[in-house]
Protein backbone atom coordinates (compact mmCIF):
# COMPACT_ATOMS: atom_id res chain seq x y z
CA UNK A 1 0.00 0.00 0.00
CA UNK A 2 1.24 3.93 -1.16
CA UNK A 3 -0.19 6.53 -0.05
CA UNK A 4 0.54 9.31 -2.27
CA UNK A 5 0.54 13.24 -1.82
CA UNK A 6 -0.28 15.31 -4.20
CA UNK A 7 2.77 17.30 -6.30
CA UNK A 8 5.72 14.63 -5.09
CA UNK A 9 7.42 12.34 -7.88
CA UNK A 10 5.99 9.72 -5.39
CA UNK A 11 2.10 11.13 -7.04
CA UNK A 12 3.40 10.92 -10.73
CA UNK A 13 5.18 7.42 -9.82
CA UNK A 14 1.45 6.26 -8.33
CA UNK A 15 -0.26 8.16 -10.97
CA UNK A 16 1.07 6.08 -13.41
CA UNK A 17 1.13 2.73 -11.61
CA UNK A 18 -2.77 2.97 -11.20
CA UNK A 19 -3.00 4.13 -15.20
CA UNK A 20 -1.20 1.35 -16.09
CA UNK A 21 -3.65 -1.25 -13.90
CA UNK A 22 -6.65 0.54 -15.91
CA UNK A 23 -5.11 -0.07 -19.16
CA UNK A 24 -5.02 -3.15 -18.90
CA UNK A 25 -8.56 -3.85 -17.32
CA UNK A 26 -11.14 -5.09 -19.31
CA UNK A 27 -14.37 -5.04 -17.55
CA UNK A 28 -13.18 -2.58 -14.27
CA UNK A 29 -15.44 -0.81 -11.85
CA UNK A 30 -15.71 2.31 -10.61
CA UNK A 31 -17.15 2.72 -7.35
CA UNK A 32 -17.88 5.99 -6.01
CA UNK A 33 -19.46 8.37 -3.44
CA UNK A 34 -19.96 11.84 -2.66
CA UNK A 35 -16.34 12.92 -3.34
CA UNK A 36 -16.78 12.78 -6.69
CA UNK A 37 -19.33 15.39 -6.86
CA UNK A 38 -17.59 17.99 -4.34
CA UNK A 39 -16.05 19.50 -7.65
CA UNK A 40 -19.98 20.06 -9.04
CA UNK A 41 -20.75 21.71 -5.39
CA UNK A 42 -22.15 18.62 -4.08
CA UNK A 43 -21.45 18.61 -0.26
CA UNK A 44 -20.28 15.52 1.16
CA UNK A 45 -21.90 14.30 4.22
CA UNK A 46 -18.35 12.68 5.50
CA UNK A 47 -14.70 14.45 6.19
CA UNK A 48 -13.78 17.96 5.78
CA UNK A 49 -16.93 20.36 5.16
CA UNK A 50 -18.99 17.76 5.03
CA UNK A 51 -22.25 17.86 5.98
CA UNK A 52 -22.63 15.91 9.34
CA UNK A 53 -19.82 18.20 10.83
CA UNK A 54 -22.81 21.08 10.94
CA UNK A 55 -26.48 19.50 10.33
CA UNK A 56 -27.78 16.08 12.76
CA UNK A 57 -27.87 13.02 10.23
CA UNK A 58 -31.43 12.09 11.67
CA UNK A 59 -32.98 14.89 8.75
CA UNK A 60 -32.05 12.35 6.37
CA UNK A 61 -34.15 9.13 7.90
CA UNK A 62 -36.98 8.07 7.13
CA UNK A 63 -38.99 8.23 10.34
CA UNK A 64 -38.10 12.00 10.64
CA UNK A 65 -39.34 12.89 6.76
CA UNK A 66 -42.91 10.71 7.70
CA UNK A 67 -43.09 12.68 10.30
CA UNK A 68 -42.38 16.23 9.29
CA UNK A 69 -42.49 16.27 5.65
CA UNK A 70 -43.00 20.04 5.46
CA UNK A 71 -40.09 20.04 8.00
CA UNK A 72 -37.72 17.94 6.00
CA UNK A 73 -38.91 19.92 2.50
CA UNK A 74 -38.00 23.09 4.37
CA UNK A 75 -34.48 21.95 5.25
CA UNK A 76 -34.10 20.35 1.99
CA UNK A 77 -35.21 22.73 -0.58
CA UNK A 78 -31.60 24.46 -1.10
CA UNK A 79 -29.88 21.39 -0.89
CA UNK A 80 -32.15 20.19 -3.73
CA UNK A 81 -31.90 23.63 -5.65
CA UNK A 82 -27.68 22.87 -5.80
CA UNK A 83 -28.37 19.34 -6.64
CA UNK A 84 -30.64 20.48 -9.38
CA UNK A 85 -28.49 22.74 -10.91
CA UNK A 86 -25.27 20.35 -10.76
CA UNK A 87 -23.39 19.43 -13.37
CA UNK A 88 -20.80 16.48 -13.90
CA UNK A 89 -17.01 18.01 -13.59
CA UNK A 90 -13.78 16.07 -14.92
CA UNK A 91 -13.79 12.96 -12.87
CA UNK A 92 -17.25 12.09 -13.93
CA UNK A 93 -16.28 12.50 -17.82
CA UNK A 94 -13.35 10.54 -17.28
CA UNK A 95 -15.06 7.28 -15.94
CA UNK A 96 -17.73 7.82 -18.93
CA UNK A 97 -14.72 7.79 -20.81
CA UNK A 98 -12.88 5.03 -19.72
CA UNK A 99 -16.09 2.82 -20.09
CA UNK A 100 -16.19 4.07 -23.65
CA UNK A 101 -12.43 2.63 -24.00
CA UNK A 102 -13.67 -0.44 -22.70
CA UNK A 103 -11.36 -0.54 -19.08
CA UNK A 104 -14.59 -0.06 -17.06
CA UNK A 105 -17.65 -2.11 -17.55
CA UNK A 106 -19.75 0.21 -15.63
CA UNK A 107 -20.32 2.27 -12.69
CA UNK A 108 -21.09 1.74 -9.09
CA UNK A 109 -22.36 4.71 -7.11
CA UNK A 110 -23.60 5.76 -3.50
CA UNK A 111 -24.64 9.31 -5.03
CA UNK A 112 -28.33 10.23 -5.97
CA UNK A 113 -27.26 13.30 -7.90
CA UNK A 114 -27.42 11.97 -11.36
CA UNK A 115 -23.98 13.68 -12.31
CA UNK A 116 -22.62 9.79 -13.58
CA UNK A 117 -25.70 9.96 -16.30
CA UNK A 118 -25.22 13.43 -17.43
CA UNK A 119 -21.58 12.43 -18.31
CA UNK A 120 -22.63 9.81 -20.62
CA UNK A 121 -21.81 6.65 -18.15
CA UNK A 122 -24.34 3.56 -19.85
CA UNK A 123 -24.18 0.89 -17.10
CA UNK A 124 -24.60 2.61 -14.13
CA UNK A 125 -25.55 0.80 -10.42
CA UNK A 126 -27.14 3.40 -8.17
CA UNK A 127 -27.26 2.11 -4.73
CA UNK A 128 -28.79 5.07 -3.09
CA UNK A 129 -31.56 6.08 -5.55
CA UNK A 130 -31.90 9.27 -7.98
CA UNK A 131 -32.53 12.53 -5.79
CA UNK A 132 -33.46 14.24 -9.06
CA UNK A 133 -36.96 12.78 -8.84
CA UNK A 134 -39.55 12.41 -6.62
CA UNK A 135 -42.34 9.24 -5.65
CA UNK A 136 -45.35 9.55 -4.34
CA UNK A 137 -45.36 7.28 -1.28
CA UNK A 138 -49.14 7.07 -1.69
CA UNK A 139 -50.03 5.64 -5.42
CA UNK A 140 -46.47 5.07 -6.19
CA UNK A 141 -45.88 7.86 -9.14
CA UNK A 142 -43.02 9.49 -9.79
CA UNK A 143 -41.94 13.29 -11.21
CA UNK A 144 -39.26 14.79 -12.23
CA UNK A 145 -38.16 16.73 -8.56
CA UNK A 146 -37.47 19.94 -11.18
CA UNK A 147 -41.25 20.69 -10.76
CA UNK A 148 -41.57 20.21 -7.00
CA UNK A 149 -39.08 22.37 -6.68
CA UNK A 150 -40.24 25.08 -8.28
CA UNK A 151 -43.66 24.41 -6.62
CA UNK A 152 -42.14 24.35 -3.29
CA UNK A 153 -42.54 28.23 -2.16
CA UNK A 154 -46.47 27.93 -2.64
CA UNK A 155 -47.11 24.26 -1.27
CA UNK A 156 -44.83 23.23 1.37
CA UNK A 157 -45.14 20.27 1.73
CA UNK A 158 -45.38 19.47 -1.86
CA UNK A 159 -48.19 17.31 -2.81
CA UNK A 160 -48.71 14.66 -5.64
CA UNK A 161 -50.74 15.64 -8.63
CA UNK A 162 -51.02 12.59 -10.12
CA UNK A 163 -53.69 11.04 -6.88
CA UNK A 164 -54.03 14.39 -6.19
CA UNK A 165 -52.71 14.72 -2.00
CA UNK A 166 -50.18 11.70 -2.10
CA UNK A 167 -46.99 12.31 0.00
CA UNK A 168 -43.92 13.71 -1.87
CA UNK A 169 -40.35 12.21 -1.28
CA UNK A 170 -37.14 12.12 -2.89
CA UNK A 171 -36.61 8.92 -5.31
CA UNK A 172 -33.70 8.28 -2.59
CA UNK A 173 -32.97 5.89 0.15
CA UNK A 174 -33.05 7.48 3.48
CA UNK A 175 -31.46 5.96 6.70
CA UNK A 176 -33.21 3.36 8.09
CA UNK A 177 -34.68 2.03 4.68
CA UNK A 178 -34.27 -1.02 2.30
CA UNK A 179 -31.57 -0.52 -0.42
CA UNK A 180 -32.98 -1.38 -3.83
CA UNK A 181 -32.65 -5.38 -3.93
CA UNK A 182 -32.12 -5.33 -8.12
CA UNK A 183 -28.90 -2.70 -7.89
CA UNK A 184 -27.32 -4.23 -4.65
CA UNK A 185 -27.31 -7.42 -6.71
CA UNK A 186 -25.86 -5.59 -10.30
CA UNK A 187 -23.34 -3.92 -7.91
CA UNK A 188 -22.22 -7.23 -6.05
CA UNK A 189 -22.32 -9.52 -9.66
CA UNK A 190 -20.27 -6.57 -11.19
CA UNK A 191 -17.79 -6.05 -8.40
CA UNK A 192 -17.38 -10.40 -8.60
CA UNK A 193 -16.30 -10.15 -12.39
CA UNK A 194 -14.10 -7.27 -12.45
CA UNK A 195 -10.72 -7.59 -13.12
CA UNK A 196 -9.79 -3.79 -11.41
CA UNK A 197 -11.86 -1.94 -8.34
CA UNK A 198 -11.51 2.03 -8.96
CA UNK A 199 -13.08 3.99 -5.73
CA UNK A 200 -13.55 7.76 -5.96
CA UNK A 201 -14.61 10.05 -3.39
CA UNK A 202 -16.08 7.66 -0.74
CA UNK A 203 -14.98 7.32 2.82
CA UNK A 204 -15.92 3.38 2.31
CA UNK A 205 -17.96 3.87 6.28
CA UNK A 206 -21.30 3.45 4.83
CA UNK A 207 -22.30 0.18 5.06
CA UNK A 208 -23.58 -2.13 3.16
CA UNK A 209 -22.51 0.02 -0.22
CA UNK A 210 -18.66 -0.13 1.44
CA UNK A 211 -19.00 -3.63 1.08
CA UNK A 212 -18.95 -3.46 -3.23
CA UNK A 213 -15.01 -2.78 -3.32
CA UNK A 214 -14.86 -5.41 -0.40
CA UNK A 215 -16.25 -7.99 -2.70
CA UNK A 216 -13.85 -7.00 -5.58
CA UNK A 217 -10.96 -7.34 -3.72
CA UNK A 218 -12.13 -11.27 -2.14
CA UNK A 219 -12.54 -11.83 -5.81
CA UNK A 220 -9.02 -10.60 -6.66
CA UNK A 221 -8.94 -7.96 -8.53
CA UNK A 222 -6.80 -5.28 -7.87
CA UNK A 223 -7.74 -2.03 -5.37
CA UNK A 224 -6.91 1.82 -6.19
CA UNK A 225 -8.57 4.80 -4.37
CA UNK A 226 -8.87 8.18 -5.20
CA UNK A 227 -9.64 10.02 -2.39
CA UNK A 228 -9.28 13.28 -0.26
CA UNK A 229 -9.23 11.61 2.98
CA UNK A 230 -7.73 7.97 4.52
CA UNK A 231 -10.26 5.18 4.67
CA UNK A 232 -10.40 2.22 6.32
CA UNK A 233 -9.43 -0.11 3.12
CA UNK A 234 -6.16 1.44 2.14
CA UNK A 235 -4.33 -1.29 3.28
CA UNK A 236 -6.12 -3.15 1.13
CA UNK A 237 -5.08 -1.47 -2.03
CA UNK A 238 -2.40 -1.59 -4.75
CA UNK A 239 -2.12 2.14 -5.24
CA UNK A 240 -3.99 5.14 -2.93
CA UNK A 241 -3.76 8.58 -4.22
CA UNK A 242 -4.59 11.29 -2.49
CA UNK A 243 -6.17 13.89 -4.05
CA UNK A 244 -9.08 15.70 -6.04
CA UNK A 245 -11.14 13.60 -8.45
CA UNK A 246 -11.24 15.98 -10.46
CA UNK A 247 -7.73 16.54 -10.99
CA UNK A 248 -6.67 12.86 -10.73
CA UNK A 249 -9.16 11.15 -12.71
CA UNK A 250 -8.30 13.04 -16.20
CA UNK A 251 -4.66 11.88 -15.48
CA UNK A 252 -5.49 8.43 -14.59
CA UNK A 253 -7.66 8.48 -17.88
CA UNK A 254 -4.79 10.29 -20.27
CA UNK A 255 -2.38 7.30 -18.94
CA UNK A 256 -4.51 4.59 -19.72
CA UNK A 257 -5.37 5.92 -23.09
CA UNK A 258 -2.06 6.54 -23.99
CA UNK A 259 -0.79 3.17 -22.46
P1 LIG B 1 -18.88 10.63 2.37
O1 LIG B 1 -19.47 12.00 2.48
O2 LIG B 1 -18.98 9.72 3.53
O3 LIG B 1 -17.31 10.73 2.02
C1 LIG B 1 -16.85 11.51 0.97
C2 LIG B 1 -15.35 11.33 0.88
O4 LIG B 1 -14.90 12.07 -0.25
C3 LIG B 1 -14.56 11.83 2.09
O5 LIG B 1 -13.71 10.80 2.55
C4 LIG B 1 -13.76 13.02 1.54
O6 LIG B 1 -12.47 13.09 2.09
C5 LIG B 1 -13.69 12.71 0.07
N1 LIG B 1 -13.60 13.89 -0.80
C6 LIG B 1 -14.10 15.14 -0.62
N2 LIG B 1 -13.87 15.90 -1.67
C7 LIG B 1 -13.17 15.14 -2.56
C8 LIG B 1 -12.64 15.40 -3.85
N3 LIG B 1 -12.77 16.58 -4.48
N4 LIG B 1 -12.00 14.37 -4.49
C9 LIG B 1 -11.85 13.15 -3.88
N5 LIG B 1 -12.34 12.89 -2.65
C10 LIG B 1 -13.00 13.86 -2.00
O7 LIG B 1 -19.48 10.02 1.07
P2 LIG B 1 -19.86 8.53 0.71
O8 LIG B 1 -18.73 7.63 0.99
O9 LIG B 1 -20.42 8.63 -0.65
O10 LIG B 1 -21.04 8.11 1.72
C11 LIG B 1 -22.01 9.02 2.06
C12 LIG B 1 -23.44 8.75 1.70
O11 LIG B 1 -23.91 10.04 1.39
C13 LIG B 1 -23.70 7.96 0.47
O12 LIG B 1 -24.57 6.98 0.84
C14 LIG B 1 -24.43 8.92 -0.52
O13 LIG B 1 -25.67 8.36 -0.88
C15 LIG B 1 -24.71 10.14 0.26
N6 LIG B 1 -24.37 11.42 -0.37
C16 LIG B 1 -24.52 11.62 -1.72
C17 LIG B 1 -24.17 12.84 -2.28
C18 LIG B 1 -24.32 13.02 -3.76
O14 LIG B 1 -25.18 12.41 -4.36
N7 LIG B 1 -23.46 13.83 -4.39
C19 LIG B 1 -23.68 13.88 -1.48
C20 LIG B 1 -23.54 13.66 -0.10
C21 LIG B 1 -23.89 12.41 0.42
ZN1 LIG C 1 -49.72 9.96 -5.67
Amino acid sequence: MRVIQLGTTAYADSLFRAGELIAAARQGVAFTGAGISAESGIQTYRGQGGLWNTVDPKFASIDYFLSDPAGYWTNAKERGGRLLAARPNLAHEALAELERLGHLAGVVTQNVDGLHELAGTRRLVELHGNGRTVVCLDCGASEPRAGVQARLDREMPPRCRACGGGRLKPAVVFFGEQMPVRAVREAFDLAAACDLMLVVGSSLVVYPAAEVPLAAVEAGAPLIIVNAEPTPYDELAAVVIAGKAGEVLPELKRIAAAA
